[in-house]
């Protein structure tokens, strides 16, 4: 089967058509790989690309930098290079590979092998064909496994029966597309599935892994799907033995997330799959909360955020009254993480505990004093400490209105100083 190529969007298959004649250039046979296949066969919009090269595939992502006046990302360890260009599209390049497990869960060994060799260490039959874009066979699809078939009667199915136990990611994988694409898994893939549940094979991925693919399935469209489907394949035991899906506070936090979303002061400021994190381990203690996130590697900002976000019942409780000054907002959200924040305001109902964090967020969160440390020191002989607590009475003053410029600020903070016997 040929695929229209110059059907794509044409700034695509202009890319596509650049790629391949550079390759032509070196004789280097290369593919367009993987679920951006996939996504073409289904007519979706194309935003990244993965190139797969009989040879090596660095070494033309090389020339093509060059060629396009680009920095490329060389991972050289994983025979790997991407190139970003301006308007942000993706474009990664890998030496066709052949993977060689040495236990099952173990990373695999590559060696440098051929596309039939790379198709076959991909997960699904739709995720494993190619189209190859050298000028002699520009869009000729390569399908070994019957790929587009199972992308047309809506099956997720592994190229082999080992494939979940060799890789038990895999079945965060499945679901995910199951319920992205509206498939359904195939009947011997879930009996597969079960087999591997119960095998020690779980146990031998890094839980990092687990989690990569977890934060994957978080911002899909429909994640709270995926988690009823974890939860009916039994597999919830890979996120962490010991959650127990709130499936309610997810469904709550996901249709508000979007509500959030939507408005324009809140976007790109923080990497959406951790409100829904916050609400998966809700029910959690803060003993077993932190043991998770110490499996899962997540950083120490992302650790904060999510850890305070177990205390989101009291905090809302505390900015649920009407009539509350900015100080006093200040004081219960000043030292909360954004993401904690607008967890809150998509957990809660409650419309006085909205209007309070939007308050703190477009107003309070910025007010700024214009007198200093040193200015306060100016006034005599204050202790360093002193000089900090002073400077936080200024603020939440300005924050109330009560002082509005320097010469204000500085007379409130004699006043300070002097009830203070300092
Ligand atoms: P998305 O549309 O979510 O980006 P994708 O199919 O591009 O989906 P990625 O996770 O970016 O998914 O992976 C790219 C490709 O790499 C997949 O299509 C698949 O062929 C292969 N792949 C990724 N993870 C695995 C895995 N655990 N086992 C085998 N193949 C994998």
């Amino acid at each position: 089967m040929v695929i229209a190529l110059n059907k794509l969007d044409k700034k695509i298959f202009n890319i596509v058509r650049k790629v391949g004649q550079s390759a032509d250039k070196h004789s280097l046979p290369i593919y367009v790989v993987g679920g951006v296949v996939r996504d073409i066969l289904l007519k979706k919009d194309i935003f990244d690309l993965d190139f797969v090269v009989e040879g090596d595939g660095i070494k033309l992502a090389n020339i093509l930098a060059r060629e396009l006046n680009l920095k490329p990302i060389v991972h050289s360890k994983f025979g790997t290079a991407t190139l970003i260009l301006q308007d942000n599209i993706r474009l990664d390049f890998v030496s066709a590979r052949k993977e060689v497990y040495s236990y099952p869960g173990a990373l695999p060994n590559v060696e440098l092998g051929k596309l039939a060799d790379d198709l076959f260490r991909r997960d699904f039959t739709i995720n494993a064909m190619a189209i190859a874009i050298n000028q002699d066979n520009f869009g000729v699809l390569i399908d070994k496994f019957n790929g587009s078939e199972d992308l047309s009667s809506g099956i997720i199915r592994v190229l082999h029966d080992k494939s979940y136990t060799d890789d038990p990611t895999r079945i965060l994988r499945a679901v995910r597309f199951e319920q992205r694409l509206k498939f359904s898994i195939n009947s011997h893939d879930l009996g597969l599935i079960k087999k591997t549940l119960k095998s020690k094979a779980i146990n031998s991925v890094g839980q990092v892994r687990y989690f990569n693919e977890i934060k994957k399935m978080i911002v899909e469209e429909n994640a709270l799907a995926c988690f009823k489907r974890l939860r009916i394949l039994k597999a919830e035991k890979i996120i962490g033995a010991r959650i127990r899906l709130d499936l309610k506070l997810l469904s709550k936090t996901i249709s508000n997330i979007k509500g959030v979303k939507r408005d324009k002061f809140y976007q790109g400021q923080y990497s959406s799959w951790i409100f829904l994190f916050m609400a998966m381990v809700s029910p959690l203690s803060v003993n077993s909360l932190s043991k998770l996130i110490k499996r899962f590697g997540i950083n120490n900002h992302d650790r904060n955020a999510i850890l305070h976000s177990l205390k989101k019942e009291g905090i809302a409780q505390a900015l649920s009254q009407r009539q509350l000054k900015g100080s006093q907002i200040y004081c219960i959200l000043n030292q909360l993480p954004l993401e904690t924040i607008l967890f809150i305001r998509a957990y809660t109902s409650n419309k006085n505990v909205n209007v309070n964090i939007d308050h703190y967020l477009q107003r309070i969160a910025k007010v700024k004093l214009l007198s200093d440390g040193n200015d306060i020191k100016s006034l005599g002989n204050i202790a360093p400490k002193e000089i900090g607590k002073i400077i936080s009475k200024l603020l939440l003053a300005k924050i109330d209105g009560l002082v509005k410029n320097k010469k204000e600020e500085l007379n409130l903070a004699k006043k300070i100083k002097l009830d203070a016997g300092l």
